[in-house]
């Protein structure tokens, strides 16, 4: 008899964007005539840089030669040239890696679910709330226990480490999604020191590092003292480059990374991140992960910037309108998402945004308990969609 993995039996429905989608189809079919502004989904909305596209046609044409086509990848863990060219853009500020200890991948939010793989059934996973549901999901298929720090208005959104709080694994994002806010260096030492002491793994999702433009605040958990001995991080080209549909990620696993058997044996992380890989993934088609490298030369990533600073300019003036609304917000700086309070339940601001102003947003409740009283909005919009929200959203808020 064919039996279901347990683990999928606990998944909670995925009601946060079913019931967003539900709930503007039926605000469109009522008013055909009053159009959506929609600044709920983490999508962008510029095309690839030039100078991506223009590589990945020069790999198209390549794939149609018999001297340069290409097969399968030989390890599936990427080309070498595009491992060198993130080294090389790691080394831009500062943290020092080796080629092959970044693995190319599909996306971060594969490599996000799919580590859990190589990690015992019965190992503690801390997670922050409000979180990004993937660490969640993903946790509960493989059937582990999964514990919660807060993060708070408190603590602005930064997520705290509980007393006595033991985990194997720890999930943490930063610039977070969906909170918007960024650790220190000296927050996240202390999560370095919390990992270290509890003999615990740390993945560490920098989806949205190249939006930190404050050279105080750490682009990578590797710039931070005891990391390589604690951590892995997931990259994404999705947010960096508008990779969204093309599809690009990476994982960083240092050599000296280990986790451990029941009699305490220990064993390179690396080592079965990259069987699990080899077992299971069959690599990023050789056309993207050229597009890929292009973002990481010195034009590329002038090219790239150019559409984060589009994205920046967008969340600058949503946080002009909130400041001078005086509404309490994280984000915006250093980061593509403004969580926001809403002074009510999260889900009746989604409606009352909805109907009387028609633009759509995430309620914070959505993404966990503390988000209840919240609202995130994203500054991938376009100028003209951005500035109209705002007038709408100011016109709402001023009453
Ligand atoms: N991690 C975070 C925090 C995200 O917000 C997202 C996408 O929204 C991802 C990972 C997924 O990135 P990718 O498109 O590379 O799978």
């Amino acid at each position: 008899m064919a039996k279901i993995n347990g683990g999928f039996l606990n998944l909670k429905e995925n009601y946060l964007f079913i019931e967003i989608g539900r709930k503007v189809r039926e605000y469109i079919e009522k008013n055909p005539d009053k159009p959506i502004i929609r600044m709920g989904i983490g999508d962008v909305t510029l095309p690839l840089a030039p100078i991506v596209v223009e590589a990945m046609e020069k790999a198209a044409a390549e794939m149609g030669v018999k001297e340069t086509f290409r097969g399968y990848e030989d390890s599936g863990r990427g080309y070498p040239f595009l491992r060198e060219a993130i080294a090389g853009y790691f080394k831009g500020f500062g943290v020092n890696l080796e080629p092959d200890e970044i693995l190319i991948s599909d996306g971060a939010k594969s490599d996000c679910g799919n580590i859990t793989d190589i990690f015992s059934t019965d190992s503690v996973v801390m997670v922050s709330d409000p979180v990004y549901p993937v660490y969640v999901d993903s946790s509960i298929m493989n059937g582990k226990k999964i514990i919660y720090a807060d993060a708070t208005e408190q603590t602005g959104f930064a997520p705290v480490i509980p007393q006595n709080a033991k985990a194997d694994i720890i999930y943490l994002c930063s610039p977070n999604n969906p909170t918007g806010s960024v650790f220190t260096k000296e927050q996240l030492k202390e999560w370095v020191d919390f990992a270290l002491s509890n003999n615990a793994v740390i993945i560490y999702d920098s989806a949205y590092e190249a939006f930190i433009s404050d050279a105080r605040l750490p682009r990578s958990i590797f710039s931070i003292e005891g990391a390589r001995k604690c951590a892995v991080e997931i990259g994404s080209l999705s947010k960096t480059a508008g990779f969204t549909g093309t599809r690009c990620g990476y994982t960083i696993v240092p050599k000296e990374l280990e986790f451990y058997d029941d009699k305490g044996n220990s064993y390179s992380v690396l080592k079965y991140w990259s069987r699990r890989q080899g077992s299971k993934f069959n690599g990023v088609p050789y056309i993207v992960q050229r597009g890929a490298e292009a973002v990481f030369t010195p034009e590329g990533l002038r090219q790239t910037k150019e559409s984060i600073d589009y994205y920046m300019e967008n969340a600058r003036i949503m946080t002009e309108t909130f400041d001078a609304l005086g509404i309490s917000y994280t984000g915006g700086k250093n980061s593509p998402y403004i969580w926001f309070k809403c002074n009510m339940p999260s889900w009746d601001f989604f409606d009352l945004l909805l109907s009387q102003k028609q633009i759509v947003g995430t309620p914070g409740s959505g993404f966990g308990k503390n988000g209840e009283g919240m609202f995130r909005l994203t500054a991938f919009g376009t100028r003209e969609n951005t500035i109209e929200a705002m007038k709408r959203v100011t016109e709402l808020l001023s009453k």
